[in-house]
């Protein structure tokens, strides 16, 4: 069976491969996709190809079909890995995590969703009530965070504009109790600039083209897109209306107030009434030209129009006499704070969503003592590495989770392997690999690191410019084979290239232009909109905005800087990723429009160097495919030897164990371990499956 699928439909496992060189990889990759088979293994980890059409491949039956086999028995799918670190998580009570990683539009999201589906689909056969509705809320949160946090972006109509991480929580019965969502960097610099030919989030749409007409008027807003500036570059899509319709009702089921889902929707109308808002100048002071979007935007926010725009025009400053003062802002200065302001009360709402979601499906009363110990399933659902032609401080960011998720990787897939062996007292042959973790020290070591010059940068008192900061790192990091700056590299002299720096990411080379990096990563939002936030009578927004409620004298610590929670973010996920058995998911893009049935070489290729797919394969076939305890491996197969059937005469599992191999000849492809036997090539495994089932 195994052979037949080789012939007709590519190897359906990397490992197997004659010679593993780029261009055998793609000769099966390509074929596979032609023949619809779009998942192929590299050992326990699936590559998935976007199909960019629906597969009849996943539904109630398929589902079915899987459940209670192992890795081996079945054809490539998600479901195989979702039921493997199902099973580890039963089985094994072992603490499992899927990590699905690959570049925007390489079909994450999707697989995500599957996943979910898969493991809702095989848990609380009883249907209990309470697990169901657990399962529901779980199941429900992705439409509520797929219209706060997903945008059309030029490259996927659907495009997470945040990163994921799912714990799902399992009862020793391995039904579900609950769960955790963490969300990373929501890109809130779409809500008010989107590149041409894309969308800001999908929320806006869903509601002015959704809302009923008394919600909009209850909202001043009108059913025209075209009549917001941070709405008006988008288009309109078929689903904004049906969408918002789907999103109320998953707000409903999962328990959010009918009063917290007024407040959520009038927060999406003060930002649309922001980005409207005009400032003039008349001989001194500014003014706001919209008055009547202020008193619109103090409606909503439930205060006083005076206060709105007097938190619009003016900031207060402390004078060094302990004097406190309104200070005038310039028009540039008050457009900066109206636009931080608008993104600032997005990312607050939509953090709050996840936090608000969070309070439902957290686990209650949970006792293991009582219940048994409590495992999880984490999803991780991140952006993948992005090599644009101008990269900026959002790159960086996503370019540096990647380092640190490839330094887990091979943590976790290389370094275990090999560890592995050694203790089960296996020769090994050891494969060099790149290892980055020189790269993330590059990036985040205290004092040295691009992060921590960045905060010096925008922490020094006086005038502190981008060039200045890429003169710092210059100086710190010449010498560093990981970085080049551009200055440093520039020929030709001209001024054009000296605001750019260069890292050798694993993935490949990065530019990134310093333009913006010190206001990005401070963040600024002048203190007046917090006080008037928290000075709400809205409960929602007070929520939103705790630290609110210093007075200017009290606020004297300076919030961590955007890099800095980032840094700590991704430290803490990688950590917690790392005490998992993982699961790895690597999801690939076969062309730039969305066709089903183009492959385009380049593009594939290149992602697979990025992926560090070749090494992949290395280590695995340099390895072992396959390896399992004596006396697991004994209880399967022990039917397809006559000196094991029905029960073995030997002194030791092992001894039946190599009774069974020798029977069919397959001394050349295994290795004996202190406790495991280890086979090189998935082939046998197909072999003894099929011997199994005869
Ligand atoms: P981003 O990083 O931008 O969020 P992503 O990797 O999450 O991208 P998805 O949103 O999952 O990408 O997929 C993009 C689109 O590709 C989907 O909207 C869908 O049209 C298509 N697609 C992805 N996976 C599948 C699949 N298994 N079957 C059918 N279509 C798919
Ligand atoms: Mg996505």
């Amino acid at each position: 069976m195994a052979e037949l699928e080789s012939l007709e439909f590519g190897k359906s496992d990397f490992v197997l491969l004659d010679e593993v060189n780029m261009e055998q990889f793609l000769d099966n990759l390509r074929l596979r996709f032609e023949k619809g088979r779009i998942y192929t293994y590299i050992g326990e980890v699936v590559v998935s190809v976007n199909p960019y059409k629906q597969m009849d491949i996943f539904g109630k039956e398929v589902i079915e079909s899987y459940q209670g086999r192992e890795l081996y028995e079945r054809p490539q799918d998600l479901y195989a890995i979702a039921d493997a670190a199902y099973k580890a998580m039963k089985r094994r009570a072992k603490d499992t995590c899927i990590v699905i990683s690959g570049e925007s539009g390489a079909g994450k999201t999707e697989a995500s969703k599957y996943i979910m589906q898969y493991i809702a689909a095989i848990t609380n056969p009883s249907q209990r009530a309470e697990v169901e509705s657990v399962k529901n809320v779980l199941l429900k949160s992705n439409c509520v965070l797929e219209a706060f946090g997903n945008a059309k972006t030029n490259r996927n109509d659907n495009s997470s504009r945040f990163g994921k991480y799912m714990d799902i929580n399992f009862n020793f019965n391995g039904d579900p109790t609950g769960g955790h969502i963490n969300n990373y960097l929501l890109e809130k610099s779409r809500v008010i600039k989107q590149q041409e030919g894309e969308r800001n989030f999908h929320s806006f749409y869903q509601l002015l083209l959704g809302g009923s007409e008394e919600m909009l008027r209850s909202l001043h807003l009108k059913k025209d897109i075209a009549m917001y500036c941070f709405t008006r570059e988008g288009s309109m899509s078929s689903d904004d209306k049906s969408n918002h319709k789907a999103v109320l009702s998953a707000m409903q089921v999962i328990g959010f107030s009918s009063e917290e889902i007024d407040s959520v929707y009038k927060i999406l109308a003060i930002i649309l009434h922001l980005g409207n808002l005009v400032f003039d100048s008349d001989l001194d002071c500014v003014l706001v030209h919209s008055e009547n979007s202020v008193c619109q935007i103090a409606e909503l926010a439930c205060t006083q129009p005076d206060v709105v725009r007097k938190t619009l025009l003016y900031r207060t400053v402390a004078t060094g006499g302990g004097e406190v003062i309104d200070k005038g802002h310039s028009i540039q200065e008050a457009s900066f704070g109206r636009d931080a302001f608008a993104k600032a009360l997005y990312e607050r709402l939509f953090c709050w969503i996840v936090s608000r979601i969070n309070t439902v499906i957290e686990v209650k009363d949970y006792n293991p003592l009582l219940h048994g110990k409590n495992t999880v399933i984490g999803v991780l659902d991140i952006y993948g590495f992005e090599i644009f032609d101008n990269n900026s401080f959002e790159q960086f960011c996503i370019n540096y989770c990647n380092e640190k998720l490839q330094q887990l990787f091979i943590e976790l897939i290389l370094r275990q392997e090999q560890e592995e062996y050694q203790r089960e007292g296996i020769e090994w042959q050891h494969i060099e690999y790149f290892n980055n973790q020189i790269i993330v020290d590059l990036v985040e070591q205290p004092h040295q690191g691009i992060i921590s010059i960045l905060d010096e940068a925008c922490l020094s008192v006086g005038h502190v410019t981008d060039t200045l900061f890429l003169e710092s790192m210059d100086k710190k990091l010449s010498k560093h084979p990981h970085y080049t700056s551009r200055k440093l590299c520039a020929t030709d002299k001209t001024m054009e290239f000296l605001r750019d720096f260069k890292i050798k990411h694993y993935a490949g080379n990065v530019t990134y232009s310093v333009e913006g990096f010190l206001n990005k990563n401070k963040d600024p939002l002048f203190q007046d909109f917090k006080r008037l936030m928290y000075n709400s009578s809205d409960p929602v927004l007070q929520e939103m905005w705790p630290e609110g409620h210093l007075s200017i004298t009290e606020v004297t610590k300076r919030p961590l800087t955007a890099a800095v929670l980032f840094k700590n973010s991704m430290i803490s996920l990688v950590e917690n990723l790392a005490c998992k058995e993982p699961y790895y998911v690597r999801c690939m893009k076969p062309n730039e429009v969305k066709s089903p049935v183009q492959f385009d070489e380049q593009r594939c290729r290149h992602q697979v160097e990025y992926l560090g797919l070749l090494e992949n394969v290395r280590v695995r076939r340099a390895g072992f495919a396959y390896r399992q305890p004596y006396a697991r491996f004994l209880q399967r197969y022990k039917m397809t030897c006559e000196y094991t059937w029905p029960n073995h005469l030997m002194g030791t599992d092992r001894e039946a164990v190599e009774a069974i191999i020798t029977q069919h000849d397959f001394q050349g492809d295994v290795a004996y371990g202190l406790s495991k036997v280890f086979l090189r090539t998935p082939q046998t495994i197909f072999t003894l499956e099929s011997k199994r089932a005869a």
